[in-house]
This record gives structure tokens, sequence and C-alpha cells, in this order.
């Protein structure tokens, strides 16, 4: 059968694979003769499945928002991920690698971090399971996220500011990779998102898809069957994307519906939509589609969401759209922005602002009266309070 999911080598049609150096070769090849031994194990499962409960505050309620779906008359329901723990659907993924880590006898915890979201819960979990905890930040990010670096540091994290190239989320990764070489016996490497090289795309998808799990569930419950119409997410990296769509994947009646950073426009310098704009490349150890010149260097992205402000993506989302199983939609910033308002005023919902992009493209879609629609917040706006304010 045709399948969406990783294969044997670790691709997504041609997206995918592992380009790591010599040194981590063998780090990655244990990570990839683990992982899934791992997390099909009782022990693993029950302990997981605890934390997601207890800790983290699962199952995240799918709740029916009646004053959105009026307006876009279709039926909504949001999957909320902004209530878990420290406020985004990471931690599931912190909380999963940091059991598997433990199982595989490591005991330091690396993590790079944009704005600082994956950071804090990696710290997070670090603090919870009592383990050492470096997170790589580029210089940049330090200054502009300044709450979420003091966050880290209260839980007991050392933020490593990162001095190199721009000074943003790409040399931050370059630089845990290298302490990744440095430390390949006792140091796992915390990757936040569907990206890097095989197994972790597939992996953090794994660990995510409790978010699909749930929704089979809920809508059963709520609708009596256990599909949507649509399914519709934000994709910085795409990890959120692919915890709500990971059941679905083959599933050709649901509808995938990924919102990318479309940030000033595609048609100007200042975007994130890497769907839109990159081309096969290869970023932080897999094939994918990337932001790149004429050279193939690295194109600087820019979205006014910091999660979202990212020159790659997964490449289970390259595929995706690729193939066409997903529709793929750039939002830009303004559009973003406008549906935080609508969702706050309608339905008392402040979102992230990575997530206003996924609810910016309602208004791009042409629903039926009957469409049930579930769309993933990933995450609370607290921390984009100040980017709101000023718009
Ligand atoms: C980090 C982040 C994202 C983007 O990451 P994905 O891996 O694409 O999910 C989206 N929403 C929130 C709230 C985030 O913190």
């Amino acid at each position: 059968m045709k399948t969406y999911q990783v294969d044997q080598e670790g691709y997504y049609g041609e997206f995918g694979g592992a380009f790591v150096p010599e040194i981590l070769h063998r780090c990655v090849e244990e990570l990839r003769n683990a992982y899934l031994r791992i997390m099909e194990s009782d022990d693993f499962k029950q302990e997981f499945n605890n934390l997601l409960r207890d800790y983290v505050g699962r199952p995240s309620p799918l709740y029916p928002a009646k004053r959105l779906s009026e307006k876009y008359g279709c039926r909504i329901y949001l999957k909320r991920e902004d209530l878990n723990h420290t406020g985004a659907h990471k931690i599931n993924n912190a909380i999963g690698q940091a059991l598997i880590a433990r199982r595989m006898g490591k005991k330091r915890i690396i993590a790079e971090t944009g704005a600082g979201q994956h950071g804090v819960a990696a710290a997070t979990v670090c603090a919870l399971m009592g383990m050492e905890c470096v997170v790589y930040m580029g210089k940049t990010d330090v200054e502009r996220q300044y709450a979420n670096v003091q966050r880290m540091k209260m839980l007991g994290a050392k933020v490593v500011p990162v001095t190199s190239g721009n000074m943003t989320l790409k040399d931050a990764t370059n630089e845990a990779i290298r302490d990744w070489c440095c430390h390949p016996s006792d140091t796992y490497y915390i990757i936040g998102s569907t990206v890097g090289p095989h197994p972790y795309p597939d992996m953090v998808a794994r660990l995510q898809s409790v978010i699909s799990e749930e929704i089979r569930k809920q809508l059963m419950e709520h609708e009596g069957r256990d599909y949507p119409d649509y399914l519709i997410a934000c994709i910085g990296g795409g990890s959120n994307a692919a915890g709500t769509v990971y059941h679905y994947i083959d599933d050709e009646r649901v509808k995938i519906v990924l919102a990318e950073a479309g940030g000033k426009g595609i048609d100007t310098p200042l975007s994130a939509a890497t769907i839109h704009l990159g081309l096969p490349g290869i970023i932080h150890g897999s094939r994918t589609l990337v932001m790149q010149d004429e050279d193939g260097q690295i194109q600087e992205p820019y979205s006014i969401s910091a999660g979202l402000d990212y020159p790659g993506v997964g490449p289970m989302h390259a595929n995706l759209a690729k193939q066409h199983r997903a529709a793929v939609l750039a939002v830009n910033d303004d559009e973003a922005v406008r549906a935080a308002f609508e969702l706050t005023r309608l339905e008392g919902i402040i979102p992230a602002l990575e997530s206003a992009h996924a609810l910016g493209a309602l208004g791009k879609l042409r629903f039926r009266r009957d469409d049930l629609v579930v769309l993933t917040v990933s995450g609370r706006g607290d921390k984009d309070m100040d980017t709101y304010l000023k718009f």
C-alpha cells in the first residue's frame, strides 16, 4: 500500500535521510536502533502516558468553537494544545525524548532553540528528571526572547549565546551539533521539531501523534464518527502538524491543510514560506526543501512569529506537499494577526502567533455547511502580547 509515513531508510519520498558528520554517525545509528524498541516497550508507554496525563494535563480538549463555526459556515473544532503545561505542544516531544535518553543511559541533554519555546520545554523536562541541560541560542534571539531565557535559567538550564553567523536558530543548531560531536557518548540531543537526521522526524512525529490519537477518540464522542473532513495546522519545522495528521495521513477522506509563514508576502524578500519558496537541499542533517540563494547558501527567513521563522521544513511535510497530499497555504503576518484577534473576540482564546497562521488559513478555504474541521491551536498567546498590541 502507498504510505506517506517514513520508509525503512528514513525517507519520505525523496526527502529525509541522515546527512551527518562522520563522528556523529555512530550516535545517530545508536538512536535509530533504539528508538522504536524503547517507544514500543510497556515500561516506556506507561511512564510517558502517565506524565502526559498528570504533568502535561492531557488529553487536551477538543473544543467545538460555535461562534467561529458560524463565521466560516462549517463545523470547527479546536484541538487545544495551548492548554498544555508550558503552553504549547512542544512539551509532549521533550518529555518523550528525555525518557528515551534516560533509557539509553545518557545523562546530559543539549537542545537548540530559536524563540526559546523548545528550550523552555527541554529545560522543564530536565528539571523534572534531574538531568543536566545546555541550551544553545543565537545571541540575537537571547536578546529578543529575554523572558524565555530567564525561565530556562530558573529551571536550571545553562543557556549558551551563539555568536556565529546571523546569531539565530540556524547558528544555534550548528553549535548544538558541534557540542554533540564533542560528547557523543554521554550526551543526548533533543531536537524540537520533525527535522534533523533520521530517525528524528519519525520519532518526533510519533511522540506528537498523541494529538491525532486523541482527536480520533474525541470526534467519536462528539460526532459519532472518528475522522474530520479537514485537518488544519501551522508548520514551522512541522511537529504540531505531524502530530495532528499522524493517524490520518493515509486516510484520503481527510483533507490536510498546512499553513506556513508568508511573512510580508511570498513575493517579497521577507518570508518564511519554505514550501512555496524553497528548493531541495540539505539542512540540519536531512534532505528537504530549503530557502537558499543561487549558490545554495541558506537564506535568512522572516516571519512575525519566531516559532515559524525557520529556513527548512520537515521532510514529511515536503513530501506531503510534493505529492499533493496536503494543500499548503502561505499566511502573511497581517492575516495571522487579524485571525488571532478574531479568535480572541469570538471565542475568548488568545492563540500563539504560530497558531494564528493556521487560523488565517480558514478564510482562504471554501467549506460546505456540514464540513467537519479540526484545527490545532498549537500554543497560547501570552508570549506574543507585545507583538499583538503593537500591531
Ligand atoms: C514551536 C512552535 C510552533 C512551530 O513548530 P512546529 O514544529 O512546526 O510545530 C508552532 N506553534 C507553537 C506554539 C510553537 O511554540
